[in-house]
């Protein structure tokens, strides 16, 4: 269950630095920072680490950069870089001054590898991309040395000048870092550090025809960042080794590598690859569409920052893969919208009641609580008359026992309104549909009770026909039919699980007239419906609304158990 008390969680990356504190290290600074490839929109995933980072940095007086890993040409674009900004902001995180490229440090790079190749630590092979895969040996053999790999050091300077000026070919020549082709780590047998790519990078342009390799470069960006505490995800344990290989062999700054273990949620897929293959081909809207598990998706759905961040604390830190529920997301957004959301009233499904024997023109204002968890919330008045919209599934001409809902001959509570008794049923005549409930009302339950003891036990919410908006309500499904999205048979992907019915348009709904004034991005719970929260295409013309989610607590469910 999420924290109540609003203490910062311990975990064993804190664990780690306040031991590094105590002792003094790096004259007790704390610098983290958060280091995306704008390759696409950040996810959630993405948030629990900038949760983490930025957190860390906020707890011990510390600070935190965003730097864009934009080391590889090819596929950064600004849209990207636009959207993780805006992303890390909404969240709650200030970088200040602190935003860096990695593309900034492509010279400082280049002359680090003139250093490694000076000292003998590297060569420029000339193997083939192929000879060099041959080379490399296995988890269970060890590899061979390069014929390439003594060449003389004026002999590599040369070799990687003609790299660096364009004169040689892509995939002929790789400068490698001169490790040890038997280790057991296979990353640590001559990596490469710079290849040759003739392409253009969205910040630098034409001057590179070279560029690092990510596992030479990012120890380099936090070392020249002076970053104390690189965190990063489990799959860069083995690399650690080289990380620090580095480091030493350059001699220069030295930040300590911790790894935790990765996000995964079920009914979703958090890879930028897969989600950029949904975007791409149009199973989803874009990137920000309400089903995906983006940071741009979950805000359009209605998902709030302060819930993002709950999440995230709550679901912790750990050294050990694993999955996470999905309903704990949902529920930490019910934990916060609970307290904050406006309890208002739309009908998704409506039925038309006329109200026989109320006045024919007469409105009344009934007065509604805004918030029950909330007395600040205050109250509004809405509008009641002769004839009403009703849930269509908040009747039943045949309602089995323990039906408290509408049906012929029963009576139910309008909320904050009328006791109201269904008399006659009127239908379509080709159709057989239900068209309309006659019903009589109690003017003596106004405000939705009576001092006579009379037990009604079902209430409806409604809208006044002559006073209610359209509105156009998306109920969303998981995106995916299985908990796990990549289980699928031989030679089909993560595709093949997709949910054809993740999206539901209701066109015809009725809503409170009182949403009108709610700008786009604002929540609230939709009495007996969920919460929702008006669309950034919305328009007074035509209103539209996300369910962000249902009221059914599946989490609490299962921690009762
Ligand atoms: P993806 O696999 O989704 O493309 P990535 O790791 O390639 O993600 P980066 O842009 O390199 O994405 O990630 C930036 C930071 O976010 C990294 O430090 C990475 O460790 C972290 N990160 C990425 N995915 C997750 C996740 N699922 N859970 C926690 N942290 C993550
Ligand atoms: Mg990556």
């Amino acid at each position: 269950m999420p924290d109540t008390d609003n203490k910062p969680s311990q975990n064993f990356i804190k664990t780690i630095i306040s031991e590094d504190i105590l002792n003094n290290k790096n004259n007790a600074r704390v610098h983290t920072r958060f280091p995306p490839e704008p390759n696409g929109y950040l996810h959630i995933g993405h948030a629990k680490s900038i949760c983490l980072n930025f957190g860390i940095a906020e707890q011990f007086n510390g600070l935190c950069n965003l730097r864009f890993d934009d080391t590889n040409p090819a596929k950064e674009e600004i849209e990207y870089v636009e959207s993780i900004m805006e992303d890390v902001k909404w969240l709650g995180f200030d970088w200040e001054d602190r935003l860096y490229f990695a593309s900034e440090y492509f010279d400082k790079f280049y002359e680090y590898a003139i250093q490694l190749i000076k000292d003998g630590n590297a060569y420029v092979d000339s193997l083939t991309p192929d000879e060099i895969r041959q080379y490399r040996g296995t988890l269970t053999e060890p590899g061979k040395n390069s014929p390439y790999r003594n060449r003389s050091i004026k002999e590599n300077m040369e070799l990687f000048e003609k790299m660096k000026n364009g004169e040689l070919e892509e995939g002929t020549h790789l400068l490698r870092a001169k490790i040890d082709m038997t280790s057991p780590n296979l990353n640590m047998r001559d990596p490469a550090i710079y290849r040759i790519k003739k392409a253009s990078h969205h910040r630098t342009n034409d001057k590179w025809c070279i560029y690092p390799m990510y596992d030479f470069a990012h120890g380099l960006e936090d070392s020249i960042e002076k970053i104390t505490h690189s965190i990063c995800t489990l799959e860069f344990e083995d690399h650690r080794p080289l990380y620090d290989w580095f480091l030493e062999k350059l001699n220069v700054f030295h930040p300590r590598q911790i790894e935790f273990a990765r996000l995964n949620l079920t009914y979703t897929v958090m890879s930028k690859r897969k989600l950029k293959k949904l975007v791409d081909e149009k199973y989803v809207s874009g990137w920000d569409d309400p089903r995906m598990p983006t940071v741009a998706g979950l805000r359009r759905r209605g998902y709030t920052a302060e819930s993002i961040r709950n999440f995230c604390d709550t679901i912790g830190v750990a050294k050990r893969e694993s999955t996470v529920d999905i309903a704990l997301l949902e529920h930490c957004l019910r934990e916060d919208l609970n307290k904050r959301a406006p309890r208002v009233m739309a009908v998704l499904h409506p039925l038309k009641v006329t109200i026989t024997n109320y006045p024919d023109n007469k409105v009344e204002q009934m007065q509604a609580v805004n918030n029950p968890e909330d007395e600040s919330a205050g109250t509004r008045l809405i509008p009641f008359s002769k004839t009403v919209y009703i849930e269509k599934d908040d009747f039943m001409e045949n309602p089995p026992k323990k039906y408290f809902r509408l049906s012929p001959g029963k009576e139910i509570r309008l909320k904050h309104a009328y006791y109201i008794k269904c008399e006659k049923v009127i239908r379509n005549e080709n159709t057989g549909e239900i068209t309309e409930l006659l019903c009589t009302y109690d003017p003596a339950s106004k405000g939705g009770w009576t001092n006579d003891g009379r037990k009604v036990r079902g209430t409806s919410h409604w809208v006044s026909v002559d006073h209610a908006l359209d509105a156009e309500i998306r109920l969303y499904n998981h995106l995916f039919t299985k908990q796990n999205p990549e289980n699928v048979p031989d030679g089909q992907n993560f595709l093949a699980n997709i949910n054809p019915d993740s999206l539901e348009i209701l066109k015809n709904c009725k809503v409170e007239q009182s949403l009108l004034d709610y700008p786009a991005g604002s929540f609230f719970q939709f009495m007996r419906q969920g919460y929702f929260s008006k669309d950034k295409d919305s328009a007074n013309e035509k209103m539209i609304f996300n369910r962000s989610v249902s009221l059914k607590d599946t989490w609490a469910k299962i921690q009762k158990k």
